[in-house]
């Protein structure tokens, strides 16, 4: 009888062993500057990058490594699609106003696949076309409401049914739908990359400087203060010392992520016979994979108990859940071994969208927060500094200001509890009316 292989070592994200890091330089002494960017992730990044390249003077704090985040722990899929479909979005806006977002997400995976390749920054980029796949009746509904809606806004897709899908994809999925311009990355790669590039530009970037408070536009870290006439804060976790308001708005789902020995040509072809897909299922907490570039397969998913745990998790119950049933889906890849699994919690917002906006009782300081994929982060970041340094930059606080409903009331939260009122948000969010 085959053997099941044994669990994944826990650890570090996989990523961290592909690029050296070198330790950045600590916040030492006070400063003056235009503009201070807080956080390392995609979204400062980008921020620091807008805004030296409009002239300004900037420093960057970063709590501990540059890309140690979120970002540096995330799979690298580089699509609009994040926490909501196409016809979720409208569902909730309207064609237009739907449309309108997912080429804001389609610009913001641009924004990191076109700083990737003018910066030659070695990230693993890859062209892979995307493929969400259907589970059961009610997820090739949902399929078919995505086409849809790609249709409607005149969007390309290819919707296939159970024979066409498990041709070009086996698994035993009701129903695909494929689009294609799309890239995947290594995040962390590609942070580090971009890091090195805001230094040579001349950005002040500080690791290991975690701030702890923000005083008007004075940034204060445990040695020293920033003081510039701007802030940008681009943070995953926002204590309540550094912004309360903020802090109540941002909540964690958990997704766990690990990474397998490579596969041979015999495995890649009984996973993907007619060419490579990013991938991802119908299910409300989603299972992913994609293929790196040396052939590893790297394989996320989630469990419904543990989304809304505050902390990451440790155990490998729920990651040997998710590679048993992708196990169960492809019995020819039944052998893989699986070497490395990380946790991560992924920063959202009630309603699934970013925040970006200024603070209303300090507009000196702009906050983006719940970003909820690469792209988004890329461009609210970016969309931060545009809003500083280029006057005229569109207004979308329809979208993303501060002030949004949520079906849970503030008061009823307080008594409901974070975890369950941020679970009826979400529904809410993704429902389709
Ligand atoms: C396992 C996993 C898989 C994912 N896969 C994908 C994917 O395939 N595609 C996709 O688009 N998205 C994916 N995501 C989501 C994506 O990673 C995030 O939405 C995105 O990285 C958010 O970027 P960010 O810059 O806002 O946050 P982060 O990258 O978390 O950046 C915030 C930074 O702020 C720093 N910081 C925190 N506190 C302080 C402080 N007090 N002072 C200074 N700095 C501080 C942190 O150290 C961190 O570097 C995934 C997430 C996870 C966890």
């Amino acid at each position: 009888m085959a053997r099941t292989p044994p669990t994944p070592q826990f650890g570090e994200p996989w990523w961290h062993s592909q690029t050296s890091v070198v330790a950045g330089a600590k916040l030492e002494g006070d400063q003056r500057c235009d503009v201070v960017v807080v956080g390392g992730g995609v979204a400062g990044l980008h921020a620091a990058l807008r805004l030296s390249a409009c002239g300004a003077d900037v420093v960057l704090l970063e709590r501990d490594i540059c890309g140690g985040g979120m970002s540096g722990r995330s799979s690298g899929f580089l699509t609009p699609d994040s926490e909501l479909g196409l016809h979720q979005l409208m569902g909730r806006f309207g064609a237009a106003e739907a449309a309108t977002l997912w080429r804001i997400a389609a610009d913001g995976a641009a924004l990191i696949v076109d700083t990737a390749r003018a910066e030659a920054i070695a990230c693993d980029l890859q062209s892979v076309d995307c493929l969400f796949v259907g589970i059961g009746e009610s997820g090739a509904t949902t399929i078919r409401a995505e086409a849809e809606a790609r249709a409607a806004v005149g969007f390309d897709y290819q919707l296939m049914d159970e024979p066409s899908l498990a041709a070009v994809h086996p698994g035993g999925y009701q129903a695909g739908l494929a689009y294609g311009d799309t890239e995947a990355a290594d995040p962390f790669a590609y942070c580090r990359g971009l890091r090195d590039v805001l230094i040579e530009r001349g950005v002040q970037v500080y690791e290991g400087s975690p701030v702890t408070a923000i005083e008007g536009s004075a940034v204060v870290t445990e040695r020293a203060t920033v003081h510039a006439d701007r802030v940008v804060v681009c943070l995953d976790r926002m204590p309540p010392s550094i912004n309360a308001r903020a802090s109540e708005q941002i909540y964690h789902a958990q997704t766990v992520l690990c990474v397998s020995e490579p596969l041979s040509a015999v495995q890649i072809a009984a996973l993907f016979p007619r060419g490579r897909f990013q991938v991802w299922d119908s299910t409300a907490v989603y299972s992913y994979y994609r293929l790196t570039g040396d052939d590893r397969l790297l394989l996320g998913g989630g469990s419904a108990l543990t989304t809304f745990a505050r902390d990451p998790l440790r155990s490998p119950g729920v990651i040997r859940a998710v590679i048993r049933g992708f196990r169960a889906r492809f019995p020819d890849l039944g052998g893989l071994r699986f070497t490395r699994w990380w946790p991560g919690l992924i920063d959202v917002t009630r309603d699934l969208l970013p925040v970006i906006d200024a603070d209303p009782e300090e507009p000196t300081v702009q906050y983006v927060f719940g970003c909820a994929g690469l792209p988004w982060a890329a461009w609210g970041g970016d969309h931060a500094a545009r809003r500083i340094m280029t006057p005229g930059t569109e207004d979308l606080t329809r979208f993303f200001g501060w002030s949004r409903e949520a079906l849970v009331p503030s008061g009823l939260q307080g008594l409901l509890g974070k975890p369950l009122s941020f679970a009826i948000d979400i529904l809410d969010a993704r429902r389709v009316p």
